[in-house]
């Protein structure tokens, strides 16, 4: 009951979120401004506000009767790939100087922990009381967790690329912005958000249940409405952005 409250509350203001996001930049990055309320620097702000998904994952993943299975395992694995790397090393490589509302700190937080606790709850343990047989190790067999483990590999490499371009379009200690070029950022303004946006689609088809397709359509309406925003922002800001870059989908928007 508590499981699936925490799910539905989060799948309603997922698509509350969506619609706003379209309507209201969410105030960090190039989008930040006043009227906020009190800030906290960026670099400690991603600290904090991903630090529920390492936490939160591990024990759930520790005090699970399955951890000894290779399914739960690799799961672990993959979802550490990921979030090491954002709240512990992303964090002390960025080169900005905004800093980051405490409110979109405490959203994001909020976000982590449920959403962390959604998808391990499941993987390690309701998974198994609804089919004692679920992610047995056929399970590396089959389409769904081939094609979805390709899809968070290649969504990764594509991230990984594209905030590293970002980052060095700045020495350290410069401010400003630039126009990005170089790889995905010839079709694209934002690869960052489609490398992100590839590697939830793949967990959710990788552990095919409604948490990993909840934790794919949170990011794209985290991500979708975001990634307009910085083209908007990119073709007002420098003339000469290139015509044919769209804002997230190549060829399309
Ligand atoms: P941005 O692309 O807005 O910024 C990333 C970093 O690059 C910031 O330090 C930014 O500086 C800098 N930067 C961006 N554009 C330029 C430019 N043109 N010239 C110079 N520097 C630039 O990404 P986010 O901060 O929104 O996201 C960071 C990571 O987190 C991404 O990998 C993203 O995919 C992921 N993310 C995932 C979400 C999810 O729902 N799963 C939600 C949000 C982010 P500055 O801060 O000064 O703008």
């Amino acid at each position: 009951m508590v499981y699936w409250g925490l799910f539905i509350a989060s799948a309603v203001i997922s698509v509350g979120i969506f619609v706003l996001l379209f309507f209201i930049s969410a105030p960090y990055g190039r989008h930040v401004r006043k009227g906020w309320g009190p800030s906290i620097s960026s670099k400690w702000g991603w600290i904090i506000m991903e630090s529920p998904a390492i936490i939160i994952f591990f024990v759930l993943y520790a005090i699970s009767d399955v951890k000894a299975e290779l399914l739960p395992i690799i799961f672990l694995v993959i979802w550490m790939l990921h979030y090491v790397q954002r709240d512990l090393i992303f964090p002390f490589f960025l080169r900005t100087n905004k800093r980051m509302p405490l409110l979109i700190m405490t959203f994001g937080l909020l976000f982590q922990a449920s959403n962390t606790y959604i998808q391990a709850r499941w993987i390690f343990h309701f998974a198994y009381i609804s089919d004692p047989t679920a992610y047995s190790v056929s399970w590396l067999y089959d389409p769904r967790f081939i094609v979805g483990v390709l899809l968070f590999i290649g969504g990764y490499i594509i991230n990984r690329h594209a905030d590293l371009v970002l980052r060095n379009l700045r020495k350290p200690g410069e401010k400003g912005y630039k126009i990005p070029f170089g790889g995905m950022y010839k079709y694209i303004s934002s690869p960052n958000y489609f490398g992100e946006i590839l590697i939830w689609v793949g967990w959710g088809l990788a552990v095919w249940n409604w948490a990993g397709l909840l934790f794919a359509f949170w990011t794209l309406a985290n991500l979708l409405p975001r990634a307009r925003s910085h083209h908007n922002w990119y073709k007002e800001t420098f003339p000469e952005y290139p015509e044919e870059r769209k804002a997230i989908i190549p060829f399309l928007f």
